[in-house]
Formats: structure tokens, C-alpha cells, sequence
């Protein structure tokens, strides 16, 4: 294992098309995308937003897995995540959102033992309940800090790669010693003429890192 050069990737949007945690608000929700919506403008903090939104949900754990049955993985992130184990490079997923849906769709893309930082849920009698492990005060509008993931690897002496697209991704610009953005994140990075590879999918980043 080369614990020296780390890739942290993070989930939704980056290594599948769909945001998943909107396919279970807008399926399952009460609320439907409200809460959603008011994070992506900035107005409440991920926990705000996860914890009100499944205040609204009567589902259960079976009825809300059958939604990850139809998300897969980005062209390319299979290939991409399996050459990096064939290299033996140290991988993890960083993510804003819950261990318990991201485990579930590596598996079943072949994926089941890759580290995860993400927030836990539990499907208790009286509702759910979650845990925020990565929650940092010095972020109070994210539950996980991807910043400080990074600088965590960053003290152990690793060069940390950073690939993400969204608003959840923003902690890693300027602290990941190279990141790889798509879509919002990449015009982001641009408008801000911060130093990073764009990609579209990942047989174009893997393109990106050969000639690196
Ligand atoms: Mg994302």
C-alpha cells in the first residue's frame, strides 16, 4: 500500500451521475427537494438539511434501497478505481452524505472494501438517527470536512489528489495538493483561476493522469 500518494474521491456526482440523497428526498420525502434546495443556496447546514428531510420520511431501510439498484458509476470511475488498487494506491471516498448507501453501491459495482468517510445512519424504531464523525466546527455548514480528511493524510506526509464536482467539495479547493473537478466544481476552480484538472469521466482523467 502507498500510503505516500492518496485519492480521495468524493461520491455523488463524482463517481455517479445522480445525486442520491436527492433520488430518496424525491421519491420518499414529504418535503420532497425543500431542504435540498435551501442548502444549495447556502441558507442550512448539511445536517440541518439531512436531518429535516428524514424527519419527513416514513419509508423503510428495504423501500429506500430499492433506489441504489438503479445508480451506477460514471463512464470510466470501474476502470479508474481498479487500476488504482491494481497500483496499489490508497483510495477513499470523502463525503457530505451516508456510508450506508455509498457501501452499498461500490459493492455492488465490485467494490465492497473501499475506506469511507461519510456520515452513519440508523434505522431505529423511533426513526432515524445519524452520526456525523467528520463534522468539524471550523465547517459548521458541512457535516463531513473534507479539508480536514486531507490535512489529516497531508500530516502523515501523503500528497493528497482530490476529485469532486460540487458545492460539498469546495473544503478541498486550495488544500488538495492536485484536484480534479467536474461540472459546478470545475467553473468554480476557473472562476477563481485556482490550478486543477477538469475532467468529463474517468477514461478521460485517466488520459489526464497518464500523461502526468
Ligand atoms: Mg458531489
Amino acid at each position: 500500500m502507498t500510503a505516500s500518494y492518496v485519492i480521495l474521491f468524493d461520491f455523488d456526482g463524482t463517481l455517479t451521475e445522480s445525486e442520491t440523497m436527492d433520488l430518496i428526498y424525491n421519491r420518499f420525502a414529504a418535503c420532497g427537494l425543500k431542504y435540498s434546495r435551501q442548502w444549495s443556496q447556502g441558507k442550512i447546514s448539511t445536517i440541518q438539511e439531512i436531518t429535516s428531510t428524514f424527519a419527513t420520511i416514513t419509508a423503510s431501510r428495504e423501500e429506500l434501497e430499492t433506489l441504489f439498484e438503479k445508480t451506477t458509476l460514471i463512464p470510466g470511475a470501474v476502470e479508474f478505481l481498479q487500476r488504482c488498487i491494481d497500483e496499489d494506491r490508497h483510495i477513499a471516498v470523502v463525503s457530505d452524505g451516508l456510508r450506508w448507501y455509498i457501501d452499498s453501491i461500490l459493492s455492488r459495482a465490485g467494490f465492497p472494501g473501499i475506506r469511507i468517510y461519510a456520515n452513519g445512519i440508523y434505522f431505529e424504531p423511533d426513526g432515524f438517527k445519524f452520526s456525523f464523525t467528520w463534522y468539524d466546527p471550523d465547517t459548521p455548514m458541512r457535516s463531513s470536512s473534507k479539508a480536514g480528511i486531507i490535512r489529516r493524510y497531508q500530516r502523515r506526509g501523503s500528497f493528497v489528489t482530490f476529485i469532486g464536482n460540487g458545492k460539498s467539495d469546495t473544503g478541498a479547493v486550495g488544500v488538495a495538493d492536485r484536484l480534479c473537478a467536474r461540472d459546478w466544481l470545475a467553473d468554480y476552480c476557473e472562476e477563481r483561476a485556482v490550478e486543477f484538472v477538469r475532467f468529463n469521466n474517468f477514461y478521460d482523467l485517466m488520459e489526464k493522469f497518464q500523461q502526468h
